[in-house]
């Protein structure tokens, strides 16, 4: 099943819809070297009217593959949605049929996180890379005479 189709006539006696299905991880259309899904994204939940209105109160379940931001190595990461409300005006159904793809795409795309951590966020490289900042600091301390320079300290003259 490539797309979530509502069939607005169907609900307009008071009617939900209940959703359960299957859609390709293809429907979320994202090609980036740091950011694939690999697996199929898997929505439950139910669809109704109300008023002018079409809601969709779901879930929505898939994995993304990003790169760990300290040691870059593929890391999964669980998308997880759940009991999201989507809201379309039924004014902008323009047919009897609505995909609600496109939504659920939007709503997942939001729970992707901006950087993600391998190891449930304990990366073996965090230990390594805080060893390596921390010496730049002891070396400071045991040369306090030394003029440090500042980087951007000249900006706040400017
Ligand atoms: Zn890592």
């Amino acid at each position: 099943m490539e797309q979530l189709k509502v069939y607005i006539d169907r609900l307009k006696g008071g009617d939900k819809q209940k959703i359960s299905c299957t859609l390709a991880p293809s429907v979320l259309d994202v090609q980036e070297e740091e950011l694939t899904f690999p697996e199929d994204v898997q929505v439950t939940g139910e669809i109704y009217l109300a008023d002018d209105h079409l809601i969709g109160h779901l879930n929505a379940k898939t994995t993304a593959l990003m790169p760990c931001a300290m040691c870059n190595s593929i890391t999964k990461v669980l998308i997880h949605i759940k009991d999201e409300y989507i809201t379309v005006p039924l004014a902008e159904v323009r047919s009897a049929i609505y995909d609600l793809t496109p939504d659920i795409r939007e709503m997942l795309l939001l729970q992707v996180p901006q950087f993600v951590e391998c190891h449930e966020g304990k990366c073996p490289e965090r230990e390594t890379l805080k060893n390596y900042l921390a010496k730049p600091g002891l070396e400071n301390t045991q040369s306090q005479s030394q003029p440090v320079h500042f980087p951007f300290a000249d900006l706040d003259k400017k």
